[in-house]
């Protein structure tokens, strides 16, 4: 391949508005090109090279988070070249979704984080370049933490209050304790991506594990279905309960592969890395044991005492994570012991560790009709202690609507500032992302 040398210069990093300069008097003092997200914008003159600094008031955005289904129909709607290009702009809907999420995203208005779940379900897909495109250029860089972190974080400040006698004060859920990234800042005009896919090994590991799990729930929708006794609060108390007791056995089950491996190897002459790798369970009960610590908890033995005076409590349903999950569980048991036959389809135990990690700290979420049809479960309801928006294919006008509303309601002084750092291009949605650039 022919080599090229580009000439790159400063001025290539100024770009419009272009206006009157102070010192020259020309009509070339432009906006610096910034990278990083920032709290104030530059402008530099390309004629004499004058540059002022100029503040940017303190915003607050909504957090969208998108389901999956959503980037991948996104993906198959812009990309020419997908085989469902076609057929994906029959659904007018995801571009014109597409649309709105894109200005309101350039105008400072929203962020839509990304996920290690948009990685992860990203990689069999065949186009995960695409894929992982689109969720960036929505999230702007931001990225919401592991589930598993997540609930680490909940149940250690839970943990916390617990262990100075405010065992009812639930963690607190600001999104920014989750984030990756300045979630309320003015974005880089340039975004710097790193490409993140997984290995061909990483993917079909990941899917048989999924596959194992996904055989797991199916023999407990079974038992479900035979239970017909049962009400929906016995499986809520189960599944919360079911926390503690899960936990330790993961616990146990790793000490027990890591105990093996070494006979193992002797045997097979290799070693599943998996067998060593401590499980979230276990790093769970290290944190714990920080947390006691900073307590000032010293004795050891006083530490795993609390720790599972704790886990064993029925104060846990005040950490979110668990409380979520274990009322959609709730719901799908309660589903299968009155009638249901059909088990929900494999993608469950994902949507739900997503649903019950993220909701929270949401402001809307868009995810598909099952689980929305769960949260929308009067029981559920009642229970859930959050306010967030969700939105389905059931509602599609209603999120078009939401999403016009957070335009419209904003500050027109908002838009000049939005102008002044990126350019009057910011209303003009980016429908040409996946056709460029091949
Ligand atoms: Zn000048």
């Amino acid at each position: 391949m022919e080599k090229k040398r580009i000439m790159f210069s400063r001025k290539m990093l100024i770009s419009e508005p272009y206006i009157y300069c102070p010192r020259c008097h020309q009509k070339t003092f432009g906006t610096f090109v910034s990278i990083s997200s920032q709290q104030s914008y530059s402008k530099e003159c390309t004629a004499c090279g004058y540059s002022r600094n100029y503040p940017l008031p303190g915003i607050k955005k909504r957090i969208v988070y998108l389901d999956q289904f959503v980037i991948d129909n996104f993906v198959k709607a812009l990309d020419p070249k997908h085989p469902k290009h076609v057929a994906a702009l029959r659904e007018p809907f995801w571009l014109e979704v597409f649309k709105k999420l894109d200005v309101l995203v350039r105008a400072q208005l929203i962020v839509c984080p990304d996920s290690f779940f948009h990685r992860e379900e990203s990689g069999p897909t065949g186009y995960f370049e695409s894929m992982q495109r689109i969720y960036e250029h929505l999230s702007t860089g931001i990225t919401f933490d592991h589930g598993s972190e997540v609930i680490r974080k909940q149940i250690c400040e839970h943990f916390g209050n617990f262990l100075r006698s405010a065992p009812d004060v639930a963690p607190v859920t600001l999104p920014e304790k989750i984030a990756q990234g300045k979630l309320h800042e003015w974005n880089g005009r340039l975004q710097i991506s790193i490409n993140m896919k997984p290995r061909a090994e990483e993917v079909s590991e990941v899917m048989q594990g999924k596959a194992r799990t996904y055989q797991n729930f199916l023999e407990i929708f079974e038992r479900w279905k035979t239970e017909t006794g049962k009400g929906f609060d016995d499986w809520y108390k189960e599944e919360t309960d079911g926390f503690a007791t899960g936990t330790m056995g993961v616990i146990q089950d790793f000490a027990r592969r890591k105990a093996q491996a070494p006979e193992k190897f002797l045997r097979d002459g290799t070693v599943n890395l998996n067998d060593l790798l401590p499980p979230p369970s276990v790093w769970l009960i290290e944190a714990m044991q920080w947390t006691a610590q900073k307590e000032g908890i010293t004795d050891p033995a006083e530490v795993f005492k609390k720790i599972g005076e704790y886990l064993f409590s029925d104060k846990i349903e005040l950490v979110p994570g668990i409380r979520i999950g274990s009322l959609l569980y709730a719901a799908l048991a309660d589903q299968a012991a009155h009638g249901r036959t059909q088990p929900p389809s494999k993608g469950v135990i994902v949507d739900v560790d997503m649903i019950s990690s993220f909701l929270p700290y949401c402001d809307a979420m868009f995810i598909d009709k099952e689980n929305a049809a769960l949260l929308d479960d009067g029981r559920v309801k009642k229970k859930l202690g959050v306010g967030t928006h969700i939105y389905s294919l059931r509602d599609r006008e209603a999120f078009l609507s939401y999403l016009d509303g957070i335009l419209t309601t904003a500050d027109p002084k908002h838009f000049e500032l939005v102008e002044q750092t990126y350019g009057p291009g910011w209303k003009d949605p980016y429908l040409t992302i996946l056709s460029r650039s091949r």
